[in-house]
């Protein structure tokens, strides 16, 4: 590590691992010294891409780096993670923590115990859309959210509530602070072994609800969330890229930049007239990968708090844990309610 530049390597540069080597290079912060795949052919072709050293093991590429990106196999993340924390490097771990939440929190551990930082991908934190609405209070009652992919056989190892639902189930604990009280999910298996679409109702010990929806079979893709609150109705479509805020307000104030809905005549007897005007928000120009990866780097050189904790993403899988039993336990359900 010099004061500018943290000493990085890739493990796993399969689809994304591609991306994290492209990003890594560009990345002023980032002195990208190598990478690691079980797969030499994938690694060598990643090497003359790149020009990035492929090294023959593991622990070789450890010993030169500060830091590591895991981006492997959900299944092996421990095990990687642990191996670089063990030897004192900091870690960056693409989404699902690890396969168990025992895994998660024991790397959480051993990273807080050694003063590491251990910053997981959940990358859809840093969506543009998303980003465009800093500085927007989301206090939700009621969140509805759609994440529909059309399939692709990559990821379906897991099931589709551990690959894409997770995104939103991590995005919907970073804006409501209350523990989850109770859940209701129900999932269907079409054609991978795990199940291809999956719907929860998450009950928050708050009052506040959250319907969501993950599909890997879809005929067209969809990743929108809405959010409800008292004051404001706050739709973010993350493929479109755009953000939507609307609320109710008065015709006579001072509405500029904000465009009519529709006006909702009087509201209550004797009140004023009212309006429903809105206000879209175009997304930032940022590569959400980079603008993750960078501020794990920075993170590092500064030692500041990551963007996205370990917590976080063990917080996450033991909520996608828990709907998977859900639905495992509905299933069971369904099945006796039939053969009686
Ligand atoms: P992939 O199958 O395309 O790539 C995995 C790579 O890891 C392959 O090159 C494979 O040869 C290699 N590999 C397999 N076992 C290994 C081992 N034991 N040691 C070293 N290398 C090994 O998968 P992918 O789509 O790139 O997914 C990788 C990880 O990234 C998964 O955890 C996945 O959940 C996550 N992911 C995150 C996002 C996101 O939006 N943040 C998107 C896609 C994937």
């Amino acid at each position: 590590m010099t004061a500018d530049k943290i000493k990085i390597g890739v493990t796993g540069v399969g689809h994304l691992g591609r991306w994290h080597v492209q990003q890594l290079k560009a990345i002023p912060q980032a002195d990208l010294i190598g990478i690691f795949d079980t797969d030499a052919k994938r690694a060598n072709v990643i090497e003359n891409e790149f020009g990035v050293p492929a090294f023959p093991e593991f622990e070789k590429l450890v010993e030169k780096v500060d830091a590591v990106s895991v981006v492997t196999p959900t299944i092996t993340h421990y095990l990687y993670a642990l191996q670089a924390i063990k030897a004192g490097k900091h870690v960056f771990i693409e989404k699902p923590v690890t396969e168990t939440v025992e895994q998660g929190e024991e790397i959480v551990a051993l990273a807080d115990e050694k003063g590491l930082k251990l910053q997981v991908g959940h990358i859809e934190r840093f969506n543009p859309a998303f980003l465009a609405l800093e500085g927007i209070a989301i206090d939700p009652l009621f969140i509805e959210s759609h994440r529909l992919s059309t399939f692709n056989p990559r990821g379906t190892d897991v099931a589709v509530v551990m690959d894409l639902m997770i995104h939103d189930i991590d995005l919907i604990l970073s804006f409501v602070h209350s523990p989850v009280k109770s859940i209701d999910a129900s999932g269907v298996s079409i054609i991978s072994p795990s199940e291809d679409i999956a719907n929860c109702r998450l009950n928050f010990e708050n009052g506040c609800v959250a319907n969501v929806t993950a599909s890997r079979i879809s005929t067209r893709k969809m990743r929108k969330m809405r959010f409800f609150q008292p004051n404001a109705y706050i739709s973010v479509d993350f493929l479109e890229g755009a953000s939507e805020v609307y609320h109710i307000t008065d015709p006579a104030a001072d509405n500029q930049g904000q465009n009519l809905a529709f006006s909702l005549g009087s509201v209550g007897e004797g009140k004023d007239r009212k309006e429903i005007r809105y206000t879209r928000y175009e997304k930032k120009d940022i590569n959400p990968l980079n603008y993750e990866l960078t501020l794990f780097l920075q993170s590092i050189l500064k030692d500041q708090p990551v963007a996205v904790s370990g917590k976080d993403g063990v917080r996450a899988l033991r909520v996608a844990r828990a709907i998977l039993k859900n639905i495992e336990e509905h299933a069971h359900l369904v099945k006796t309610q039939w053969s009686i």
